[in-house]
């Protein structure tokens, strides 16, 4: 089926900004709460939040198979679980409802007060109930720099990570949306030269500068999914920050890897752009020596040419971008992480998300954390009010950004943005 919803020359009879990340051609799916205190699926176009269920309600989406509560819910889940063709049918019908050529809604002024609101007047929620949540650690560059600062230079990469996606099991329930306000964690930590450690605060909070994919069903227990079927259970990205305490994680990891240096906070993207929206930005990924396993090959381009930024904001003061870096600079495709993670049999559910692990590009302002940036803290990075950072301070605002571009069109993610506050 046609993806019609990402024709370039399409123009909306809503008002979109050029340097809009949620132009007509976007039409990502997330959920909100209006200021009547209703919880429901919606998706966004320019400054505006649009009702689907509402849509729904008006029978807008007449001749799609879908229940007649499928958008009047908390959560994408259900949605999800309806697989591609309900995707893509939905996304190119609200394409069609809101181009400029189709007076239907446009010239119904009782039905536009019932869909579409301005995004001021609403309230962002998480876009998915997250049943489980995995992260990665597929960009060569990072897991290189962080390698040399903490064994050997010589042999920064573990001998395993060029034959498979590494990553771990992350918790899910602390998962939360942009804007939703965070403490600094507490945490056992060891301190330089001491041999007992402490409790206390996490004296190095760091962000990680990641995307998420989010799954639909795709695999029985037991059965594994193939390569060339993988990108078809995966609904759409998020940008996604893995806050990190540098100091938790160095004293916990060994020898099971991350815990509570992570799970304290880990903040996503509210709208889902599909991976339908993002299909005019696929480009090749790195070149894979050594060759994968047979399991884990495939032809094509896999990868997205997605520009990702870092910004960190003092309380009270302009923001500073710290890094710029690209979704291409990852080494495993997310085929090739879903392929690997059911590789055992282990089954994926509709709304589970996968992190990409922080992606790092190859030049010193392309690194996606605080750890690298300033190198463990021994060259700190100046800030436009004029102080310096390490890792983040309290009262400081980590976003993250993330957009697409072409001459003909910009697809985007909005902002990730979380504040960390003093720890309690
Ligand atoms: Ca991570």
């Amino acid at each position: 089926m046609k993806i019609t919803a990402n024709n370039p020359s399409r123009k909306s009879w809503l008002k979109v900004e050029i340097a809009s990340d949620f132009p007509i051609q976007n039409i990502p799916f997330g959920v909100f709460l209006t200021k009547e205190d209703v919880i429901t699926i919606g998706t966004r176009i320019g400054e505006y939040a649009i009702d689907l269920a509402a849509l729904h309600q008006l029978n807008y989406f007449e001749g799609i198979p879908l229940t007649d509560d499928i958008f009047m819910q908390n959560t994408l889940n259900d949605f999800i679980s309806d697989g591609r063709t309900t995707w893509r049918l939905v996304r190119n019908r609200i394409a069609d409802i809101f181009d400029e050529e189709n007076p239907k809604l446009k010239e119904n002024k009782k039905h536009r007060d019932k869909v579409i609101f301005n995004l001021s007047d609403v309230e962002v929620l998480l876009p998915v109930d997250i049943g489980d949540y995995t992260d990665f650690y597929s960009s060569k560059e990072h897991a290189t720099n962080v390698g040399t600062m903490f064994r050997d230079p010589e042999n920064a990469l573990f001998p395993n990570w060029s034959h498979l996606p590494v990553g771990y099991h992350g918790r899910s329930s602390s998962i939360v949306v942009s804007g939703t306000k965070l403490r600094r964690p507490k945490g056992q930590t060891l301190l330089p030269g001491e041999t007992q450690p402490v409790f206390g605060p996490s004296r190095l909070v760091d962000f990680e500068l990641e995307t998420a994919f989010i799954t639909t069903d795709a695999n029985k227990f037991g059965k594994s999914i193939d390569i060339n079927e993988a990108e078809d259970f995966i609904f759409g990205m998020v940008i996604f920050n893995d806050w990190s305490a540098r100091d938790i994680q160095k004293w916990e990891y060994v020898p099971l890897g991350p815990f509570l240096a992570k799970s304290f906070a880990s903040t996503i993207s509210p709208w889902i752009v599909t991976l339908d929206a993002l299909e005019p930005f696929r480009v090749a990924g790195p070149k894979q020596n050594p060759e994968p396993l047979p399991y884990l090959q495939l032809e094509g381009n896999h990868s997205f040419n997605i520009n990702l930024q870092a910004a960190i904001k003092p309380k009270k003061q302009t923001e500073t971008i710290v890094s710029n870096s690209n979704f291409k600079y990852m080494y495993w495709s997310m085929a090739q992480q879903l392929t690997h993670q059911t590789s055992n049999g282990c089954n994926v559910r509709s709304g589970d998300m996968y992190g990409s692990g922080t992606i790092s590009g190859p030049t010193k302002d392309s690194y996606g954390s605080m750890l690298e940036l300033t190198w463990r803290g021994e060259n700190p990075i100046k800030m436009s009010d004029g102080t310096e950072r390490k890792f983040i301070n309290d009262g400081d605002t980590v976003i993250l950004r993330g957009f697409c571009e072409n001459d003909k069109v910009r697809i985007g993610f909005g902002e990730c943005k979380g504040r960390i506050r003093k720890a309690k």
